[in-house]
């Protein structure tokens, strides 16, 4: 299984990597990777594998069968080549942003209101989300977008870790999408907005809420009985 550098240090860039297998041509797995594959709401990195003077486009990641594939856009690969990854970083740097955003907004609308998210789809432009909630008013959603633009100016770190599963799973809103439980591991990786919120997810995260930035509300859309949906972007 090929290591998923991201995992454990989302601020890495680059990495030497070692071509494992490549199908149809175009499908490449590596002994070690910084790119992210799509999941969990968040969008897969791209950005290029290099072969000595050879650029490869990485333009699709994805994970079948637990391997983290990637799609290249051209042919030329081989089992054994060595390569180096380099991320489109300004892409990758802002879904990080996005995404802690979305956790720490999630956890203020749900902790205020009681809502759960039944859907979270972060984009390199809006993120958005999917909620149940009886009373639906814009200004209450504007009042959790100012709370957490408060929370975004504050010196707050965010850490990564994983715990046996039935210790995570003890831990009060540890699992806020409606639906999303995670799979059958035995270990499950939190993510923790310290003092404020714990999640068990395997996205990339900013280290300090102060990275985020502002965030701003761009459209709430009223989808029916205790069905809502809103966007934000970064400011
Ligand atoms: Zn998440």
């Amino acid at each position: 299984m090929s290591r998923m550098l991201y995992l454990e240090d989302s601020y890495l860039r680059e990495c030497d990597a070692v071509v494992i297998s490549v199908k149809d041509d175009k499908y490449v797995v590596l002994d070690q990777t910084v790119f992210y594959a799509k999941g969990g709401g968040q969008p897969y990195d791209t950005g290029c594998m290099v072969r000595g003077g050879d650029v490869f486009n990485v333009v699709f990641v994805g994970k079948f069968g637990g391997e983290v594939s990637h799609e290249v856009d051209r042919v030329g690969l081989r089992v054994g080549d060595r390569v180096r990854c380099v991320l489109d970083w300004d892409r990758r740097y802002k879904l990080m942003r996005s995404h802690t955003a979305a956790h720490l907004f999630a956890s203020m609308l749900c902790v205020g209101t009681g809502a759960l998210v039944t859907g979270n789809q972060l984009e390199v432009d809006k993120v958005r989300f999917d909620f149940n909630l009886e009373k639906f008013d814009p200004q209450v959603l504007e009042k959790y977008v100012s709370k957490s633009n408060a929370l975004f100016r504050t010196d707050t770190p965010v850490k990564w870790y994983e715990l046996p599963r039935e210790e995570a799973l003890k831990i009060p809103g540890v699992v806020k999408m409606a639906e999303a439980f995670p799979p059958e591991i035995p270990r499950l990786r939190i993510v923790e907005i310290v003092g404020l919120d714990k999640q068990a997810d395997g996205g990339t995260h900013v280290k300090n809420l102060k990275e985020v930035g502002q965030i701003e509300l761009l459209k709430t859309e009223n989808k029916g009985k205790n069905n809502r949906r809103i966007y934000f972007t970064l400011k």
